[in-house]
């Protein structure tokens, strides 16, 4: 099985706002059977997609499918379109006098402007991500980005300010979702400086404009940084052929370049290569790369951005960040990490101690230790050795097809949802698929969404869930539901051969389609909250807590078997042995995530223009501390891409999957389990309908029917909470 190693990255793309409150009763729930007997298939057709849209003017909701351009003209005529119709609805709110201003015709009118805009940024990310025709994605990229550019000037709109602050100066008596509104737009104001003298606010603007190129430059860095080393066949002993095969390793002299900036060529190496000497020097140009330009500019960026952070009223860039999160202050998230480091120690130990023991016996020096260079190969061994599995052999029990209606049987049965297949309009690909979502009991049109599953030249490569028309309840009382996306690319089907998935496809499938849930589910008023448009330090949370599905072997026996003989169901074996193998290094695999997490919340808490020479010396004391000790002469800080687009906001991989193995615990109790119906009504009830309209911590209570705890997530990873103090 593979496990990953590499950094996560966010698959929720989220271009606009975010928040919302309830404002419907659920309802009251239908029994059904305790047992799945069978994958029930999608419901048939209601007809096509006008009759959905009759269907759901009934229930004041309109269902749209998005205009997507075809020709390079359409896009910049939308373009142009938008930013008329956006700076027109903008100007209307500049002009109001202080006599006029509403909450409908500033806050509300506000969110209405943006909402106008992230359509037409959405459907371009679509076709930049998905277009088959080089020429029609280039003209999406351009013009995205100059969007997106056009849009960043609007926060400095004085005008429309000015409007906002004579409405907010009212004191009016707002309550719930509203009154968030307009509290979060004049955050998001002062967040901006507009608060400020005149003089004050140039100056956050130009060092808002300065990190912008600054942060740039990091990243461009980042993506040229190359090195080759050269290794002798003996030195990469261990290392596969097909690797040392490949065009651009084998060198006509009999050696082989290995080039520490690719990815994979890293990680091949360091997983497999038998030689220490080889491993120590592959990291060490890892942890190099663009060290040379990043080191001088990430101390600058540093200190720009604890100068910007001051200006702004606030002690740190850190708090600054986190503000707006669930964590709400650097001191809660650092509090976290350390409750969480400690909690790991004695599985990290032990983890660390089965590595050594494979060391010591390989290199039969008793006193070895392990070291940075050192993990990766012995975590390696450790699975070869302790948990051999072959995902080819467990891959016949995922056909794509079985997976993907065992996985809308599930999600239809819990959040109590009927999914009609439609012939889409409009197809950028031929295998596009348009579902239409509906409430079970009420027959309610909820949304639309699209699925493109398979891999193909210039398409989007990795796996995600995109918005594409967010949820928000319209001037006339109409609800407009949304749109979304799936774009992922699991193994496309070949003749006579059906698509089969690894066990990590179908994760990755039953995690993205929650965030569709997510998206599609929204009862938010204003798409600032609306749907997936919660903290940063949250979103992935309900779709990692629904990752636990395909680790229960009663949900895949819902719908996994072999495509040959559908009789034949994955032996109990198999699967516990797949989920040893992923506890057996957790300990490892989150002591390193915690690590990155504490070195980029130090570095934007104690970083000042004063102490920036101290940024490399103390991100690696850091990393050795809480992880391992880098190799000698490194700095990896300027190889770290995520300090520049998710600064001071590391620690959220690791607070999201807490907040996820909590809220598992709720079906977990549960009497049906994965299956139970009344959990999942209230994970729609109160995680999705509500999205971003009230407090995210205040919506995880409801869910819990408690307090929060980090005791799930600990003893998930095997660790006694109690025994350790962590409570
Ligand atoms: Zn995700």
């Amino acid at each position: 099985m593979r496990v990953q190693f590499l950094l996560p990255f966010v698959c929720v793309m989220l271009l606009g706002g975010c928040s919302g409150p309830s404002r419907q009763a659920p309802a009251s729930l239908p029994s059904e059977p305790s047992t799945l007997k069978s994958v029930s298939p999608v419901a048939p057709p209601p007809g096509n997609l006008a009759d959905f849209q009759a269907k759901a003017a009934q229930y004041h909701a309109i269902i749209t499918l998005p205009p997507f351009e075809t020709t390079s003209n359409a896009i910049a005529a939308s373009a142009k379109a938008t930013i008329h119709d956006a700076d027109a609805a903008l100007d209307k709110i500049g002009r109001l006098t202080p006599q006029e201003v509403t909450f409908q015709n500033t806050a509300v009118a506000l969110d209405d402007a943006q909402w106008l805009i992230s359509e037409t940024e959405n459907r371009f990310e679509i076709i930049k991500e998905t277009s088959p025709d080089a020429a029609l994605r280039d003209t999406a990229t351009e013009r995205l980005k100059a969007l997106q550019e056009w849009a960043v000037g609007l926060d400095y709109r004085e005008d429309v300010y000015r409007a906002l602050k004579a409405f907010a100066d009212t004191r009016p008596k707002l309550e719930g979702e509203d009154a968030k509104l307009l509290f979060e737009t004049m955050r998001d104001y002062r967040r901006a400086g507009l608060d400020l003298p005149k003089e004050d606010r140039d100056e956050v603007e130009a060092l808002r404009k300065k990190l912008s190129d600054m942060t740039t430059d990091f990243e461009t860095h980042i993506t040229d940084a190359q090195q080759k080393l050269n290794f002798t066949k003996n030195e990469l002993e261990g290392v596969s052929a097909d690797f040392l095969e490949q065009k651009g390793v084998k060198n006509d002299d009999g050696t082989f370049t290995v080039r520490p900036n690719i990815t994979w060529h890293y990680l091949t190496v360091e997983e497999n290569c038998k030689r220490e000497d080889t491993r120590l020097k592959v990291q060490t140009a890892r942890d190099n790369l663009a060290r040379g330009e990043n080191v001088p500019l990430l101390q600058q960026i540093l200190v720009t951005r604890d100068d910007l952070a001051h200006k702004l009223g606030y002690k740190t860039w850190a708090d600054y960040q986190i503000e707006v999160r669930m964590a709400k202050t650097a001191t809660n998230a650092q509090s976290f990490l350390g409750r969480l480091k400690t909690g790991l120690q004695p599985k990290f130990d032990a983890e660390l101690a089965e590595f050594r023991a494979l060391k010591v016996k390989e290199t039969g020096d008793a006193n070895t230790q392990i070291h940075l260079w050192d993990w990766r190969y012995y975590a390696n061994q450790l699975k070869k050795e302790k948990y051999t599995i072959d995902e080819e052999q467990l891959k016949i029990y995922f056909p794509y097809e079985r997976v993907l209606d065992g996985m809308f049987a599930i999600y239809q049965r819990i959040f109590g949802l009927k999914f009609y297949r439609m012939e889409p309009p409009y197809k950028w690909v031929s295998d596009l698929q348009l579902y239409g979502v509906t409430d079970a009991q009420t027959g309610e049109p909820l949304g639309l969404f699209y699925l493109d599953m398979f891999p193909r030249e210039g398409k989007y490569n990795h796996f995600a869930q995109f918005d594409i028309i967010e949820g928000k309840l319209l001037d006339n009382g109409d609800y407009q539901r949304p749109t979304v996306a799936l774009i992922c690319n699991f193994p496309a089907p070949a003749p006579g051969k059906p698509s089969l998935l690894e066990h990590e496809d179908v994760t990755t499938l039953f995690h993205e389609f929650g965030h569709a849930m997510h998206s599609i589910l929204t009862r938010a008023k204003y798409s600032r909250f609306s749907g997936t448009s919660v903290p940063r330090d949250f979103v992935e949370a309900p779709s990692q807590m629904l990752e636990n599905w395909t680790w229960d072997k009663r949900v895949l026996d819902s719908f996994a078997a072999d495509y040959r003989d559908p009789s034949k169901k994955i032996p109990a074996d198999i699967l516990d042995k797949l989920k040893e193998a992923k506890l057996a290094i957790e300990g490892t695999y989150y002591r390193r995530q915690l690590s990155f997490g504490v070195v980029d919340l130090a570095l934007h808490t104690q970083i000042h223009a004063s102490n920036a020479d101290d940024t490399v010396p103390l991100s690696n004391e850091l990393e050795g501390e809480v992880f391992l000790p880098e190799p000698p002469d490194t700095a990896f800080v300027a190889y770290f891409g995520h300090l520049m687009e998710y600064d001071a906001g590391y620690y959220g991989y690791a607070w999201a999957d807490s907040i996820a193995a909590d809220m598992a615990t709720v079906f977990e109790k549960a009497p049906d389990g994965y299956f139970d119906v009344s959990a999942g009504r209230r994970l729609r009830k109160e995680i999705y309908e509500v999205g971003d309209s009230r407090d995210i911590e205040e919506s995880i209570e409801k869910f819990l029917g408690r307090k929060q705890s980090i005791e799930p997530f600990l003893k998930k990873l095997g660790i006694n909470a109690e025994a350790q103090g962590t409570k």
